[in-house]
């Protein structure tokens, strides 16, 4: 059973910005019947505002735009536009630079996706199951900014996957170095992204920018949180990103050195009783099992594992020894949802629930 909303019977006001793209439609469909939160403002860039969000959005969900959404008046993304205490940032890097701290030093929440500030020591880079008490940071990121609200950022897509897959062998064992090789969807570069004549029956063996998203993010997250900022785990990671001509659902496959040795029989227990911090467990958003362990050999793939968890499982397979390192495993999940806007919006509902947002 769902934990009951912090807010009673009113809803949340909160706004999207970034909303016609990738990103902000999955917002959108999540948001548009929420139990805590109202989703009452979309914005967008200047040449989506003032339209309807309907007109605005080359809309890429299955089911039609939901309709209390499609009226809307798509807003320009200033503080000036935009009433909700909490906004939900699926903006591009160029656009959140400034907009970003703008709603920051504006009082808002701003849970942002956008590559910008996760890095920054004082920004908490959160997965609720993983990594909850990051968000105690916020105090120190207020003092330092001069901020009365705060960014919480969101890993990039194919860091939250790996990640979630191995915080259970970091808390268990420790982690010194992975290495890591992607396969990563066509939605993971927005909308429209990849041209089809560069990756139908293709794979492209670079993804700008991303490589060091994977090997700097994977060790913000396993890190530890100080008393105004998060310390890195001291691991190395070493990664190799390609796009392929998958719709949704990014794979990992991952092999992992261990500090304290263990065989693959008790790294595999270990990932099938994960279950998550207490904290984030029975939200709105929450999946039965963060992490789902499959021992068919041929799993997890994306056609047949993306949607588990309505999108916000990891699933993880063909765990096995590793001769260079000691594991090595398969981990899969959905890039626009657990990597992104579902991943916002339960860190949202993670901070609700905390006490971490005010009641309006
Ligand atoms: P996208 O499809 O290209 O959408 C970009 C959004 O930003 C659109 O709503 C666009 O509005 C808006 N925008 C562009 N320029 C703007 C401006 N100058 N002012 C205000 N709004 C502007 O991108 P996406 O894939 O949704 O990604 C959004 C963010 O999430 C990016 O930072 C991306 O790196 C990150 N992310 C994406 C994924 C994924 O799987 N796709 C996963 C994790 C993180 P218009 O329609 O008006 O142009």
């Amino acid at each position: 059973m769902t934990r009951e909303s912090p807010f009673g019977e009113a809803r949340l006001p909160v706004a999207v910005l970034g909303a016609t793209g990738a990103v902000g439609q999955a917002f959108v469909r999540l948001l548009a019947k929420h139990p805590w939160f109202e989703l009452i403002e979309v914005a967008a860039s200047e040449r989506s505002a003032g339209k309807s969000y309907a007109e605005a959005t080359t809309w890429i969900g299955s089911e039609p735009i939901p309709e209390a959404i499609a009226n809307l008046t798509v807003q320009p993304c200033t503080p000036a536009s935009i009433r909700a205490p909490v906004v939900f940032s699926a903006l591009d890097a160029a656009t959140a630079a400034d907009a970003e701290p703008s709603f920051a030093k504006s009082d808002r929440i701003v849970l942002t996706n956008a590559r910008n500030y996760r890095m920054e020591p004082d920004v908490p880079l959160v997965i609720a199951e993983v990594n909850p008490d990051h968000l105690d940071v916020i105090a120190a990121q207020r003092k330092r900014r001069g901020w009365s609200g705060a960014i919480v950022a969101n890993g990039n897509c194919a860091a939250i996957v790996g990640a979630m897959a191995l915080a259970p062998i970091q808390q268990r064992f420790g982690i010194r170095r992975v290495f890591v090789v992607t396969m990563q969807a066509v939605s993971g570069a927005g909308y429209p992204g990849v041209a089809s004549l560069d990756i139908l029956g293709n794979v492209i063996p670079y993804i700008k920018d991303e490589e060091p998203k994977l090997e700097e993010e994977f060790c913000k997250f396993l890190g530890l949180r100080e008393s105004d900022h998060i310390q890195s785990a001291p691991m190395v990671v070493s990664a190799h990103t390609n796009r392929v001509p998958v719709e949704h659902g990014h794979t990992l496959c991952m092999s992992v050195e261990l500090n304290r040795k263990g065989d693959v029989a008790e790294v595999e227990a270990h990932l099938a009783n994960w279950r998550g911090a207490p904290e984030a467990v029975r939200l709105p958003s929450s999946p039965e099992r963060p992490l789902l362990l499959t021992k068919d050999p041929d799993r997890p793939q994306p056609r047949r594992d993306v949607d588990t968890g309505r999108g916000m499982t990891v699933t993880v397979g063909r765990v096995r020894r590793d001769p260079i390192l000691d594991v090595r495993l398969v981990a899969l999940g959905h890039n626009v949802i657990r990597g992104a806007a579902g991943a916002s919006v339960l860190n949202a509902e993670l901070m609700a629930s905390t006490g971490r947002i005010p009641k309006p």
